[in-house]
């Protein structure tokens, strides 16, 4: 397959753009892998990716019940950053972020990694307290963060609005000029065309029925187009993880789905340069490089696999945006869609071996599993390749809810997070 280049572009244009080839093969399914993964989303795509990449194990199929873009990674509001407190939070989502910074080489597939920066704000004493804690961890940890006074906050987003009469006064924030977006579609297919360039069979419109067991480990998996036997299967279906675990008898898991929204407005002109978070309430906002913003707030709090929400979200992320930007309310919105999250119950991912042998876990993304992207997958490689974790995922192991030592970046506590 040619690589994308100046030259190729031209010379397809120079042909009127008729010899270029699919981006990936639509493979059909062999007997036997030695690795297949479940779930043809950003997670599995990446992890096919590295397996191969750096592990050398290109016998590796991807089997997806849909098509390539169709789940969370092509429905999410593409925001990129590690500005975690917890050492194994932030360690791994800045090896994630590191990643993002040489994508689109990588993958010679241009993701539109966009490092606008992400500002949370804050608007009482305590939540500046909270950032700039935060803030040092990261510095600490060696990941840039600053912490914004008022002023600082009203240059650097000159649109919000900073005066005495807002209904939530700013009064700083915290802010990680490293972070970012991304075209979220752009890094499926991109995963997908790297992967397959690697040998990798990347197989649609083919769904996880069953599992294949012999001598008491995961052989395989049964599938709408047949049995596929594998040495090693690694699950990462995100939303649908109790749905799929439960097919191979686990059906106990710290997981809960829920629908998350995003909504997109009709297209303006420059207007948000950056990734602003509010502080008073959950909504996290940008604007697309085609000029829509792009918002979302929280889960719409009941469990469905249904992929869309429901009014009430609507109205009240609409009315956050509009604490934050008065100006856009006169802004029209344009579409909105939901996607299934993977909540785990202490906010933090899973990464693991097991929990039977021969099966590989991959879950509990959340609100953020998009930036997780290449570093989950990098991570999932390295642990389906050689049957333990990597020093960036040992914490992210299933049975810390066992042992109580969850990786609770919250700080609620013992308690399940508030979905
Ligand atoms: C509205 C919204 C906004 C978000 N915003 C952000 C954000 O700004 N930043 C961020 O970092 N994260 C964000 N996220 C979270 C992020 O999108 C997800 O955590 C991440 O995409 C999940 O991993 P994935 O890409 O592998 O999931 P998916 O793309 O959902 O992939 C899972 C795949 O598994 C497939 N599958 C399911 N069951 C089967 C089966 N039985 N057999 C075969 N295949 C199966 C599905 O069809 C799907 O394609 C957001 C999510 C949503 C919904």
């Amino acid at each position: 397959m040619a690589e994308y280049s100046i030259v190729s572009i031209m010379r397809n244009a120079m042909s009127g753009n008729r010899h270029w080839r699919p981006a990936w093969r639509a493979a059909a399914p062999k007997r036997a892998y030695d690795v297949v993964i479940v779930g043809g989303g950003g997670h599995g795509l990446a992890t096919a990716h590295y397996l191969a990449k750096e592990h050398g194990i290109t016998n590796v199929a991807v089997v997806e019940k849909g098509w390539i873009g169709g789940g969370n990674v092509g429905r999410n509001t593409t925001i990129v950053r590690s500005n975690y407190l917890l050492p194994e939070n932030h360690h791994f989502y800045e090896w994630s972020l590191k990643l993002w910074e040489g994508l689109a080489r990588d993958l010679n597939y241009n993701v539109m990694f966009s490092q606008r920066g992400v500002l949370n704000l804050a608007h009482t004493p305590a939540q500046m307290d909270i950032h700039a804690e935060r803030g040092n961890a990261m510095r600490a940890a060696g990941i840039d963060a600053e912490l914004l006074d008022r002023e600082a906050v009203r240059a650097f987003v000159p649109r919000l609005d900073m005066s005495e009469k807002a209904r939530f006064p700013v009064l700083g924030g915290l802010l990680q000029r490293r972070a970012g977006t991304a075209r979220h579609d752009a890094v499926a297919w991109g995963f997908a065309r790297a992967a397959d360039r690697h040998g990798v069979d990347i197989i649609e419109n083919c769904e996880v029925t069953g599992f294949v067991f012999e001598a008491g480990r995961v052989a395989g998996v049964e599938t709408t187009r047949g049995e596929i036997r594998a040495e090693k299967v690694g699950v990462a279906v995100a939303g649908s993880t109790s749905e799929v675990m439960r097919k191979a008898g686990v059906d106990r898991l710290p997981i809960e789905s829920h629908v998350l929204q995003a909504f997109v407005s009709e297209p303006l002109k420059p207007a948000l340069d950056s990734v602003v978070t509010f502080g008073a309430g959950h909504l996290y906002a940008s604007q697309s490089d085609k000029g829509g913003l792009v918002f979302g707030g929280d889960l719409d709090g009941f469990n469905t696999y249904a992929q869309r929400g429901n009014l009430p979200v609507v109205e009240e992320v609409a009315s956050l945006l509009m604490a934050m930007f008065p100006s856009f309310g006169r802004v029209r919105l344009l579409r909105s869609w939901g996607g299934l999250v993977d909540m785990s119950m202490d906010g933090s991912p899973i990464i693991t071996a097991g929990p039977l042998p021969g099966l590989y876990l991959n879950s509990g993304w959340c609100y953020g599993g998009f930036k997780a992207t290449p570093g989950s997958g990098w991570c999932f490689a390295w642990t389906i390749a050689r049957d333990e974790p990597h020093e960036l995922n040992r914490a992210f192991a299933l049975d810390r809810f066992e042992r109580g030592a969850t990786l609770d970046e919250a700080g609620a506590g013992p308690l399940p997070w508030h979905h």
